[in-house]
């Protein structure tokens, strides 16, 4: 079959794909609350006799077409949105919609062409729950509930096992760009999340000063080193480090007992965001010592910092290549965002290219989804054509060994940072 069978397919249904994601974008709904999109997902897939799993990680869904012990593409869809500023109900403002219907594309173009019946190979859409790291007291609710283990979606299915059997991961998420049409190779920041609680005494500040322990000030030697440390980093690590103390308030007249410094750590790398932990634990502990007030450092982990793979990212170019020129494709941009897809990318060989056509703010109440030929249609070709293109020719095919060990690792930091 010629790969053009396949852009055919998708041009004689344009007009049905572009309803679907209007649908979609109109169902907006909050991370692990994706319950309707999770039903309309399963209707479509239904249409098109396409088996899957539903109520993974309590909203995900998996389907998978296929056959043999080829190479297993996974593509990652994101589905949860985010909530309105103006507090009436939910909306679509980072576009995962777009990517839950680019799956149901692409399962719909590779069966109705006959193309999986004929490959040596088998594609999973999974359809991700709660990407957006937001929304924590109702999650931390259902992980009591044990209906969860961790926040966000991805790491969820990969705890369940949902990723052991597959080669890679592709993946598509809109961006923000207005002059080109594609974007290749970015990274995504990784992030980790500290709240230290310095502990002193409290003490009368005009009387008795001296038989206090001045909290603050040990959160002031903390902040000053922090931001010293900072300067330690070269600009590439993209170092974000930002604390803010976010207690105490109290009373004039009294010497602070308690002073909690929360902060985001972010990097572009995992060796950075690793050795950025590391160093500024130091900054609090020290800073304790000095003043001689007890502390206590509670970590969460976030997101990995995306690192793409560049095999899969040459033969993903090459299918933008049959839309536009090199000047469309803006290569290796530096992103500040993260994302769970940057977890599936230390496990796998991973990729996520960027699709523009959207107006307004990101996350705000005016993102719009304005072209909607290059989000729904044109994008979809680049992923199909992918797909055929890792199923045909298998000498470009990427894989990695060492999955397990390097999942068990990735859940072992998981579980120590909660
Ligand atoms: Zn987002
Ligand atoms: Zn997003």
């Amino acid at each position: 079959m010629e790969k053009s069978r396949l852009y055919e397919y998708i041009d004689s249904r344009k007009g049905e794909i572009i309803e679907r994601g209007r649908i979609f974008f109109d169902c907006a709904e909050l991370g692990f609350k994706e319950e309707k999109t999770m039903d309309m997902i399963c209707t479509e897939l239904d249409k098109m006799g396409v088996p899957y799993e539903k109520g993974i990680a309590m909203t995900g869904v998996k389907a998978t077409i296929g056959k043999g012990n080829g190479y297993h593409i996974g593509f990652a869809a994101d589905i949860d949105a985010l909530p309105r500023k103006d507090g009436a109900g939910c909306i679509h403002s980072c576009g995962h919609s777009i990517q839950t219907a680019m799956g149901l594309t692409l399962l719909e173009t590779l069966v109705k062409t006959g193309f999986i019946e004929e490959a040596n190979g088998k594609v999973t859409v999974f359809f991700t729950p709660a990407e957006e790291f937001i929304d924590f007291a109702y999650r931390d609710e259902k992980i009591r509930e044990g209906k969860l283990e961790f926040r966000s979606g991805k790491q969820n299915m990969i705890a369940l096992g949902c990723f052991d059997d597959v080669d890679c991961i592709l993946s598509a998420h809109a961006n923000g760009d207005t002059e080109t049409k594609f974007d290749i190779g970015s990274t995504l920041a990784g992030f980790m999340a500290k709240k230290t609680v310095f502990m002193g005494k409290s003490s009368h500040s005009g009387a008795a000063p001296h038989l206090g322990k001045n909290t603050l000030h040990g959160a002031m030697l903390c902040l000053q080193a922090v931001s010293f440390l900072k300067d330690q980093f070269a600009p590439e690590a993209g170092l974000k480090l930002n604390p803010v103390i976010t207690k105490p308030g109290g009373d004039v007249n009294m010497i602070p007992a308690e002073t909690i410094v929360e902060t985001y750590i972010r990097a572009n790398d995992n060796e950075t965001l690793f050795e950025a932990c590391r160093r500024f634990d130091a900054c609090v502990e020290h800073s304790a010592r000095m003043l001689e007030l007890d502390h206590e450092i509670k970590t969460t982990a976030g997101y990995l910092p995306l690192r793409q793979s560049d095999g899969l990212n040459a033969v993903v170019k090459e299918n933008m290549l049959a839309f536009c020129g090199e000047k469309d494709i803006v290569k290796d941009p530096v992103s500040g965002a993260s994302g769970d897809v940057g977890d599936l990318g230390t496990l796998l060989p991973t990729v996520q290219f960027g699709f523009s056509g959207i107006e307004g703010r990101f996350h705000s109440d005016e993102f719009i989804i304005k072209d909607e030929e290059n989000c729904y249609i044109d994008a979809a070709k680049v992923m199909v054509g992918t797909i055929f293109d890792l199923l045909t020719q298998p000498e470009k095919q990427v894989r990695w060994e060492g999955f397990s060990g390097k999942k068990e690792q990735y859940l072992a930091h998981l579980r120590q940072n909660q």
